[in-house]
């Protein structure tokens, strides 16, 4: 039995489609590969169910997905703001893909709980938000577009997997894994991935078009962060990396520049947990990352109002960038045990 069925409401939302319906697809703020790849291999997959479809973002994402199939039919909320609210106002079902509380949505919010829509959820984030009608929670999966292909092969759909869905749905496990090293323990992900290779993926080329697509300031950017930012605290197998608005404008920073960026400072011999503090439009954005069993979901749930998975969270603070990092020194002590003893 596929994990999806067990536990959630997918017979409910599969009933939902069988009539043609207008369909909106939402996905997080700062959207990363599996958040893009996840709504637009739905979107593909929808529009051969006949239902109306339209992606609707937050914000903009970034360049390195851009040579996404279909990335075109998306609307940034913040760029089209009228044309979003209508068709949010006369959807008949919102999906919620990627994201588990619909706060995540920043100005789209307040949109989507006012629209009469069904909203189903989909994703893989731990504990989600009481406000979706249905849902398909699983967090012991690699990514939001394994949950996809899991979704239309329950359906019995397999057949309308083409070259582009194939594609969208690799791209979210890359990305949500780190080309496999981590959230990727599980036999099933090999299985669908193995399965989409047979839809005649090019897995080399997805790769350089993600990873080796770096502008010249943005490895810059890493380069500075790594050489003159990163701080080890080796007394409580921490490192970390804070980046302010200046800093970040001297090196023309993009979004998606930083990705991967906090990676680079979990990647030195025992340290635990990783941070990035970036000074962004007037917040702090904060990434955690951490080794085995110290939870960063738990970490950012509990001080900064945050979250995500056990050991890639994130948040968004509305102190400035000194204080944060403060409030984040002053926490360390209180763990240096637990991360001490990771494993
Ligand atoms: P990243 O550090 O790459 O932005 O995010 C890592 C993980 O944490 C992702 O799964 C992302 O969805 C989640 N995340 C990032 N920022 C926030 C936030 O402000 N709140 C919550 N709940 N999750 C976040
Ligand atoms: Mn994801």
């Amino acid at each position: 039995m596929l994990t999806i069925l067990k536990n959630s409401d997918y017979l409910s939302i599969k009933e939902k489609l069988t009539s043609p319906k207008r369909i909106i697809l939402t996905t997080h703020t700062n959207p990363d590969g599996d958040a893009i790849g996840s709504c637009l291999a739905m979107f593909f997959y929808l529009l051969k169910k006949k239902h109306t479809v339209n992606i609707i973002i937050p914000d903009p994402f970034p360049e390195f997905l851009s040579w996404l199939p279909g990335q075109e039919n998306i609307f940034v909320f913040e760029q089209n703001k009228q044309k979003c609210r209508d068709l949010i106002n006369t959807a008949e079902i919102i999906f919620s893909l990627d994201y588990n509380n619909l706060n995540r949505l920043n100005d789209i919010e307040t949109h989507v709980i006012q629209s009469a829509s069904l909203k189903i959820l989909i994703d893989h984030h731990l504990f989600p938000a009481e406000q979706f009608d249905l849902k398909i929670s699983v967090s012991e999966t690699s990514s939001t577009s394994e949950l996809i292909y899991n979704f239309i092969i329950a359906s019995g759909d397999r057949h309308l997997i083409d070259k582009n869905i194939a594609e969208c749905i690799y791209t979210g496990i890359i990305t949500d894994t780190g080309s496999f090293s981590y959230s990727c323990n599980y036999v099933k992900t090999y299985q669908v991935v193995a399965d989409l290779f047979g839809f005649h993926i090019d897995g080399e080329h997805i790769h350089r078009l993600v990873y080796d697509t770096y502008s010249e300031s943005r490895l810059r950017l890493l380069g500075y962060s790594i050489s003159e930012k990163l701080v080890i605290l080796p007394e409580f197998n921490t490192a970390y990396i804070a980046l302010d608005k200046a800093e970040l404008e001297r090196y023309d920073h993009h979004v998606g520049d930083t990705e991967g960026i906090v990676n680079f400072a979990l990647s030195v011999n025992n340290i635990n947990l990783a941070a990035l503090f970036m000074e962004r439009n007037g917040i702090v954005k904060v990434s955690f990352r951490s080794k085995g069993n110290f939870s960063v979901d738990t970490f950012a749930r509990e001080h900064f109002n945050g979250g995500g998975h056990r050991n890639a969270s994130g948040a968004n603070c509305e102190i400035s960038l000194e204080e944060t990092v403060q409030k984040f020194l002053t926490l360390l002590p209180e763990y240096a045990e637990l991360l001490k003893r990771v494993y």
